[in-house]
């Protein structure tokens, strides 16, 4: 029988390719997510790719009786918790919004997969849970601080992970430490698809290229970084689905060995992984990559640096190489190509109206 994963968050950007990945690792899956920041065309797409229909619930991850139901119809492994809000902006005017729903909501599904004796989770953190870092490459050891409630409540999920591995050692909770993670799918059928203007740089340049957007603002040239622009670790986000399947490979592996009696029991407990290449690129070198790629101008104006940047950040690689065999493959190049696809056949994104 195949290994049943929920996957909360699993219409969204990074939820959308990594259920791809897990289906073609020979994962079965269920997604659970309230649309609050997807289109169902994404889901649409997904089993379109796949060649079978997606298991859709749509719910909310605060929703107690709901997901009761969900794991009491299923018998998962496990859980890829992706669900949440992301944008740093809106969640310094609607704290408690970004609370509520990234940290009370993790609560309540912790709290029922508990019920329900599922105790093998990955879910989703971010570079953001490092701050402005001491040293490069941030490796997973690094202090901890974070300047605005979206990172805090990443940061808090983190801590009630800990507290948790550290008070039942039959829990496994892996947390990815996202990067920057860009990129489409090489189809172009899926990608990310941002409700506003985006905010972050890739969806800005490709939305420059095929003038939706006039021209790019490079948030400061004056940093202490190869050409003074912001410098970021950008990942490919069919390398990021593919760290998920590692992850989830790794905690299968374990639980086996568990039941097997071979090994003396051993828990995962709390383990941080950073998900990046752990090479640095500046928001200039990727503009012309980019414009290369497209063969599009991308026309910017350097202006302020936006308050709470960072010089720069790029990840340490190792543990995630070492735990569980994975690194990222593709580089600067792909990561625009795909992007480029994805952008021009869907200038509006899933808005296909
Ligand atoms: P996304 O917004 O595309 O996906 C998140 C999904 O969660 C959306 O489909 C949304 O509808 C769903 N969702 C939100 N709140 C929910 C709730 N209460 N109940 C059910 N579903 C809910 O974002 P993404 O870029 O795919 O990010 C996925 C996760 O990774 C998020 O937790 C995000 O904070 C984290 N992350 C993202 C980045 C990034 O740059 N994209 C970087 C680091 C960490
Ligand atoms: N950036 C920029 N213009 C934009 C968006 C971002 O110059 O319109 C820069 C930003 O200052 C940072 C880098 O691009 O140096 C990556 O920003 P992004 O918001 O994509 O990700 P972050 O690292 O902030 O999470």
């Amino acid at each position: 029988m195949k290994t049943k994963i929920l996957v909360t968050g699993g219409a969204g950007y990074i939820g959308s390719h990594t259920c791809i990945a897990l289906h073609e690792a020979g994962y079965d899956i269920v997604v659970y997510d309230n649309l609050s920041n997807s289109n169902r065309e994404a889901i649409n797409r997904v089993s379109i790719l796949i060649g079978q229909p997606i298991e859709f619930i749509e719910g909310d991850i605060r929703d107690t009786e709901l997901l009761r139901e969900v794991f009491a119809l299923h018998k998962f492994f496990g859980v890829i918790h992706f669900a949440g809000l992301k944008a740093v902006g809106e969640s310094v005017s609607k704290p408690l919004l970004y609370y509520n729903n990234n940290v009370s909501g993790t609560i309540t599904l912790l709290e029922v997969m508990a019920e329900y004796s599922v105790k093998n989770i990955v879910f989703s953190s971010s570079a953001t849970v490092y701050g402005d870092p001491e040293s490069l490459p941030i490796d997973e050891r690094s202090k901890r601080s974070c300047t605005n409630p979206y990172g805090q409540s990443k940061l808090a999920v983190e801590h009630i992970l800990e507290d948790l591995a550290a008070s039942d050692d039959s829990w496994n909770l892996i947390a990815l430490r996202y990067f920057n993670p860009v990129g489409a799918h090489p189809s172009g059928q899926i990608g990310e698809d941002p409700n506003d203007i985006p905010n972050n740089l890739m969806p800005y340049i490709s939305q420059v290229a095929v003038d939706k957007l006039e021209k790019l603002s490079i948030f400061g040239n004056d940093y202490s970084t190869v050409d003074g622009t912001g410098v970021r670790d950008f990942i490919h986000v069919t390398d990021l689905a593919q760290g998920h399947v590692a992850a989830f490979d790794y905690l299968e592996k374990q639980s086996r060995l568990n039941e097997s009696g071979t090994t003396q029991q051993y828990s995962v407990g709390f383990l941080p992984i950073n998900l990046g290449t752990g090479k640095g690129t500046s928001v200039l070198e990727l503009v012309c990559a980019f414009s290369d790629v497209s063969g599009q101008a991308i026309p910017y104006q350097f202006t302020d640096r936006r308050a709470g940047d960072i010089a720069s950040c790029y990840a340490s690689v190792d543990k995630a190489k070492m735990l569980l065999g994975w690194q990222a493959e593709l580089s600067i190049t792909d990561m625009c190509q795909d992007t480029w696809r994805w952008q021009s056949m869907y200038p509006n994104g899933y808005d296909v109206s």
